[in-house]
Order: structure tokens, then sequence, then C-alpha cells
């Protein structure tokens, strides 16, 4: 016996004992080749899963086995293995080396998707052969694709989100058929929704010449939309073919996901997605859509809702526009001959102290609707645009002395205090308009405040404006509403408290005054204590020679 074959026999028998272990027990393909590419071994993993027996293949060509390995570039990396290099393919680049089925129960992956392992076989610094290990990475590919869809779900949801809180309803709409549409890969999405007992489509992405129906009977229609709608339970078709009683939008269509947006049990529309592949969609998607339509549903209802009201306000100013226009010119009349009226029988003797007195009470009531239908028609010229003022300049202490004398019948339960400068205040603007804002701060004062209490008028420079000031000592404004006393229609909660005077009014004064000195380029202030009193300020910029000074050459 030759003492030295032994242990190399033992070494070789050890060596075929490992390969077969390997070739029978590993959970990876191992195929080996010679230099010209035959195939020397091939696994029992590779039996199973290709389908060829060992005896079929070994010996010949790996390339003439398997021709797409060319076609598809991947012949490169065997060329490589044999000029001495490791080649990595990776499955996100190429799927697969070998085609093999997919061993998952999973729609998604028809081949099994592989990450090989290309490596020269060296003896003696020799390059004899290529060994290719592959690896089944199906499973782990389809968690990380579940795990991409879901990330990418939340970040569709989180987009959604931030666009359902805008109360624009088109756009609204128009970010959930798209991010619904992205989310499930669908070629074709839409939102339709429920008005009384009509569907309408108002949204949708992907296929432009699809032939909707805009406006469909949601009772009587045969349509996957019209069933969710009358259901309210989501449908989830995997192809059409097997339904034939119920039609999508695109006729095309042939798998098909539809879910109702509901809010508060109450069916709005129905989202849909179509696409013209029989089973498109996946039983996840159905998740990810019902959960982005909950979050988007509410949304839509408020969207909804603040159109409503939009309308309704839009409603309102109309009416308001008209109703004042239509009221001003019979009021001019009237007003015109009741203060005729009212002049000649303060001289004729056969009116006594009563009857003057209800005349007086005409004249004021009519003066007061006057003011009121003012207000109005200037509020509906601010909303129009068309409020403009005429460019002249005055002196405000002259002004301010005027406006209190004919203002006396209003002032006469209230002490007044005036304070102007000794020189004239020119300031520029609209003399008519800069009145109605003085009118109607001084009328404020004096409904505000309790009888006998002071009202003080202060005329002054600040800078290169003229200002004026008017405080009173009445209710005051609470601090939470000083920011929107001038808004329209804003009255400050404690205008309702209990008081010996009725102080009506609607909101709109203090708004109309604030147009008008902005249309002066100056502003219009207000300091507060409740309980105690206010101050308005009113400046305006002084006429352009009074406010730059002349410098006088020597
Ligand atoms: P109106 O007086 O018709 O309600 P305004 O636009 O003139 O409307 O004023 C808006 C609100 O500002 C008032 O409802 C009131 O709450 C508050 N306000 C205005 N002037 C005074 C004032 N001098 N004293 C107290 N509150 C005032």
């Amino acid at each position: 016996m030759d003492v030295q074959s032994e242990p190399h026999n033992q070494l070789q028998d050890l060596n075929n004992a490992t390969i077969q272990w390997l070739n029978d027990l590993t959970a990876q393909g191992i195929m080996t080749t010679d230099t010209a590419l035959r195939i020397c071994s091939w696994n029992h993993w590779l039996e199973r899963h290709t389908g060829r027996r060992a005896a079929q293949v070994r010996g010949r060509k790996l390339l003439e086995c398997y021709p797409e390995l060319v076609t598809r570039g991947l012949d490169q990396s065997y060329q490589q293995a044999l000029q001495g290099q490791v080649v990595v393919l990776a499955q996100r680049l190429h799927r697969y080396l070998l085609p093999m089925p997919s061993v998952l129960v999973d729609s998604r992956f028809v081949q099994m998707q592989q990450s090989a392992r290309i490596a020269p076989l060296i003896a003696n610094g020799q390059v004899i052969g290529t060994i290719t290990l592959i690896e089944d990475v199906t499973e782990r590919e389809a968690r990380e694709q579940d795990l991409r869809r879901q990330i990418k779900a939340l970040e569709t949801l989180h987009s959604v989100g931030r666009a359902v809180l805008s109360l624009d309803l088109r756009e609204c709409l128009q970010q959930l058929v798209e991010a619904a549409t992205l989310l499930v890969q669908a070629p074709f999405g839409a939102v339709v929704l429920r008005e009384e007992e009509r569907l309408q489509v108002k949204g949708w992405h992907g296929r432009a010449n699809v032939p909707l129906y805009t406006e469909a009977d949601a009772v009587s229609l045969h349509s996957v939309v019209a069933e969710v709608a009358r259901s309210g339970h989501p449908l989830w078709i995997p192809d059409l073919a097997m339904m034939p009683g119920l039609t999508p939008l695109d006729p095309e269509s042939r798998s098909v996901l539809a879910v109702p947006l509901t809010v508060e049990q109450d069916v709005i529309g129905v989202l849909v997605l179509e696409s013209p592949q029989p089973h498109a969609f996946q039983p996840a998607d159905q998740q990810q859509v019902a959960m982005l339509v909950t979050q988007a549903a509410i949304g839509i209802r408020n969207a909804q809702l603040y159109r409503e009201a939009q309308e309704a306000i839009q409603l309102r100013d109309t009416f308001l526009s008209l109703a004042s226009h239509e009221l001003k010119t019979p009021l001019t009349a009237l007003l015109g001959y009741t203060h005729l009226f009212y002049k000649n029988a303060q001289q004729d003797s056969r009116f006594d102290e009563r009857e003057q007195r209800a005349l007086r009470v005409m004249v004021e009531q009519a003066n007061r609707l006057n003011r009121i239908i003012t207000l109005l028609l200037d509020l509906s010229r601010i909303q129009t645009g068309r409020l403009s003022i005429e460019q002249g300049s005055f002196d405000l202490s002259v002004l301010i002395q005027r406006l209190v004398d004919e203002s006396q019948p209003l002032l006469v339960e209230h002490m007044v205090a005036i304070h102007t400068p000794n020189a004239p205040l020119i300031v520029a603007g609209d003399e008519l308009r800069m009145e109605q804002v003085v009118q109607n701060l001084l009328q404020n004062a004096v409904k505000y405040s309790l009888p006998d209490t002071t009202i003080r008028i202060e005329v002054m420079q600040r800078d290169a404006y003229g200002c004026i000031s008017i405080t009173d000592e009445g209710i005051g404004i609470p601090e939470g509403s000083l920011p929107h006393v001038f808004d329209r229609f804003y009255r400050a909660p404690n205008v309702m408290l209990p008081y010996q005077h009725v102080r009506v009014g609607m909101g709109i004064g203090l708004y109309v005054v604030k147009e008008i000195v902005a249309l002066h380029g100056g502003e219009v202030m207000v300091t507060s204590q409740e309980g105690v009193g206010s101050t308005f300020t009113v400046c305006i910029p002084l006429q352009r020679e009074q406010s730059v000074p002349h410098v006088l050459l020597p």
C-alpha cells in the first residue's frame, strides 16, 4: 500500500463529500463551468428550480442552454470571471440571472428574483473555469417593495392631508385623485361626487380622452360608481369580465377599485381607480386607498361647506348692494321734502310744539336711514373696488369745528372738548369723505358712552400728517376685540351688555372708515380699555407745501 496516497485519497473523498453535500442541501444554486463555459456541475437546488436535470446540462455550453444571457448582456459577466474578476449581479438591476419560476405565492413576481455571484475558479494561479452562486431573494424583494409602498403611502397621506386643509374644493379633489392614482399606479382615476341624487365626475387623472358620463342617476345606473355610492361599501373587482352587469367609467377598463367617500355615515362621493389590465390592484391597495379617502373626505366636506358659505356671502353682498341702490332714490326725495316741510313748519304757528317735535323726529330718522344706506352703498363700492376719493385740500381744524356745530343735535347729551392748533392744518384729500370719517367716529363715541360724559376732540400735526383723535369715556373695547373692530360686520361682544342706550349697529362704519383713510394714504388707530373709554386717531398726509419746510437763502 502506498503510504503517500492514502491521505491523498482521503482528502479527495472529503472534497467529493463536501461538494455532494453542497449539491444536495444548500439553499443556493451552484453551477461551475470550464473555461469554454461548458457546464461542469449543476446542483440539486438548480435542478429543482430550473426543472433541468444535471445530466441534461452537464457538458453543454451555458450560453447555448440559456441564449437569453447573451441578449441580456449577461455573458459579459462570465467573460470578466474568466479574466479573474468576481462579478456580483444585484437583483435591483437584473431581476434574475437564469429564468426560474417564483415559488412565492404573489402574482407580482412571475420570475424568481435572484442575486448572483460569478467568480473565477483558480488552480495553480490559472483560471480553470467559473463558479456561479444564485440566491433566491424574491421574498426579501416583496417585503422591501411593501415597505417602499407603505412609505410612499404615508408620504402621499401626508401630502393629501395638507392639500385637504386648503378650502378650495377643486384643488382638494384633484390632489386626492392624483395621489390615489400614483399610490396604486392606476392608469386612470376619478373622483365622483354625489349632489342630491346625481353623481358628477369632479376630477380625474390619467387617460384624457375617456368618454366619461358627467351626469348620471345614482339610483338607476348600473355602474361601479353608482353601486358603491348606493351601498357605501368599497368594491374591488379584479376582472370586470366576471361581472358583466357592472360598467366602469372607462369602457376599456378591466379591473376596478372603488372606495366611498363617507362623512358621518353619509356617502358624499366615490373615488374610483381603473386599469385596462385585469388584476391590476392588490388587496393592500384597497387598504391604502381607504386610508387616503378617510382623510380626504373630511377635507372635501369642509371645502364643500366653505364654498356654500362663500356663495351665500356673495348672495348677501349682491342683495345688500341692490337693496341699498333701490332704497337710495326714494329716500333722497323723502329727505328733501321732509327737511323743507320741517323748515317751513318751524315758522308756521299752525304747528304746535308736539307736531314740531314729531317733524323733528321724522327728519332725524330720515337722516339716520340715509346714513345707513350710504354706508351700505360704500360697502358695496369697496367690495367692487369702486370707492374713490376726490383729491383736494382743506383745513382739518375748520372741518372739525364745522362738524361739531352741525352735529349739535347729536351731541346735546354730552360734553364736548375741542382742542385745535392755532395755525391752519391743511391736509390733502377729499373733504366730504373725511367728514364722513369724523362723523362715523363721533357717532360711535356718542353711541358707546353714557350721557354727561365728555368727548374730547383733538386736532394735531404728527410729522407729515394731520391727525384727529376722538376720545370718549364709554364702554371701551375688550382687548381681544381690538384687532377686529375694523373688520366687516364685526361688533365687539360688550355692545350687547345691558345698557340704558340701545346701541344698534351693523359693524360696517369702521370698515368704511379704514378704507377711506387708506385711500388717503393715511392710517386709523385705536386704543381702548374696557369700561374706561376709547380713543380713535385718524392721520392723513398734510398738503405737500406744508410738510416740506422752505429753506430761505440768506
Ligand atoms: P357699529 O357701531 O355699527 O357696530 P362700527 O364698524 O362703527 O359698527 O364699529 C365696530 C365695533 O367697534 C362696534 O360694534 C363696537 O363693538 C366697537 N366700537 C367702535 N367704536 C367704539 C367706541 N367708541 N367705543 C366702544 N366700542 C366701539
